[in-house]
């Protein structure tokens, strides 16, 4: 273990790769938290495996200092809290409704007419993100008959349980973020604090786990895949999403690519490594591939942090311009992309299950 005497994060260096053990070969030195601005200078390896290829932190906070990484990490927004008037929320509520039947007809909640499954998945079709950002709200899980237990792992406002309780989900929340554990209970739901490992849930005690944007974080991702197959009862579904670290977006900006966000992405997968850990720890694969919903997000924040590098600026946030024309034209391209190449999309979406 190493202390930077320059920077207040304390660190640690990681010699070889989380998943397999091969060593990794340097891809990037001196990066710099542009969206956050925690400080530090990291640097990213890749697995020499071809069979792995894990991108890491090969120096990362340690796990005593990894909450310094989010002093200014955003707070997820008050969702259904906020101020009940306005053009804003009567849009943000037609959204909600469209959003629930489309689930709804999707997954099987309701017996839909073709006419209607139609209908929506053109709708759905329509939107510039495509249907993958309204079938993730249901978090593509499919529809149940009787009461089910679902983990969010990383719950953040809790909007997600939310909808999927009013889906007949027996719901609970799982958040490192106190303000975010606070938030999900005065939606009346359950919520616990910290890590999955720390929880000491009773073996097969969920029927599933919803893990989004969490396993990049998380420190030894393997144990983390262990313990959500342990509490997972068989037949019980796992969906994880995660930065593709193979996307057409990493590609082209390389260093300034969003998806990295040093130092809090502590490994980055692919679609063939995440696909053998969660196959390796006594999952079936049902679904395995990447989406573009987030493109004008992902691919606009790389933009920024590549003007903000230039301009030699330590935040990209004057840069940011996402509801733009821009913003438009970066998902529609990211949608074009993933036509002609499945494997690039800015996240892999896994849907995996208990055997
Ligand atoms: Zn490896």
């Amino acid at each position: 273990m190493t202390i930077d005497p320059f920077e207040t994060i304390e660190t640690e260096i990681v010699r070889t790769c989380p998943l397999c053990g091969s060593s990794g070969i340097k891809l990037y030195n001196t990066l710099h938290d542009l969206v956050f601005e925690s400080k530090g200078e990291w640097s990213v390896v890749q697995c020499s495996s071809s069979e792995c290829q894990l991108l890491w932190l090969s120096q990362r906070p340690t796990i005593v200092d990894l909450h310094k990484a989010y002093r200014s990490y955003y707070t997820h927004d008050d969702g259904e809290l906020r101020e009940r008037k306005g053009i804003r929320f009567f849009l943000s509520r037609c959204k909600r409704v469209f959003v629930k039947s489309y689930i709804k007809c999707r997954f099987g909640y309701i017996h839909a007419g073709f006419v209607r499954i139609f209908l929506m998945e053109l709708l759905a079709q329509l939107l510039p993100s495509g249907s993958d950002s309204l079938a993730i709200e249901g978090m593509l899980l499919p529809a149940i008959d009787q009461p089910r237990r679902l983990l969010e792992v990383g719950c953040g406002n809790g909007n997600m349980l939310k909808l999927m309780r009013e889906l007949g989900w027996e719901v609970e929340g799982l958040e490192y973020d106190p303000k975010c554990k606070k938030l999900v209970e005065i939606l009346g739901l359950r919520c616990s604090l910290g890590d999955i490992r720390e929880q000491q849930y009773p073996s097969e005690s969920f029927n599933a786990i919803y893990a989004g944007n969490v396993i990049e974080h998380v420190f030894d991702p393997v144990s983390f895949v262990k313990e959500c197959s342990r509490v997972l009862k068989t037949g019980g579904y796992f969906v994880v999403l995660t930065p593709n670290a193979a996307s057409f977006g990493h590609m082209y900006f390389n260093r300034d690519w969003r998806g990295l966000e040093p130092p809090r992405h502590l490994q980055l997968f692919n679609l063939r490594n995440l696909s053998k850990i969660v196959t390796d720890y006594g999952f079936e694969l049902k679904i395995a591939r990447t989406t573009n919903r987030g493109a004008w997000y992902i691919l606009g924040m790389s933009t920024s942090i590549r003007k903000a590098r230039y301009c030699g600026s330590r935040t990209a946030k004057s840069h940011i311009r996402m509801l733009s024309c821009g913003g438009l034209a970066r998902q529609l391209l990211g949608r074009l992309i993933q036509a002609f190449l499945s494997n690039r999309g800015e996240e892999l979406l896994l849907v995996a299950i208990k055997k």
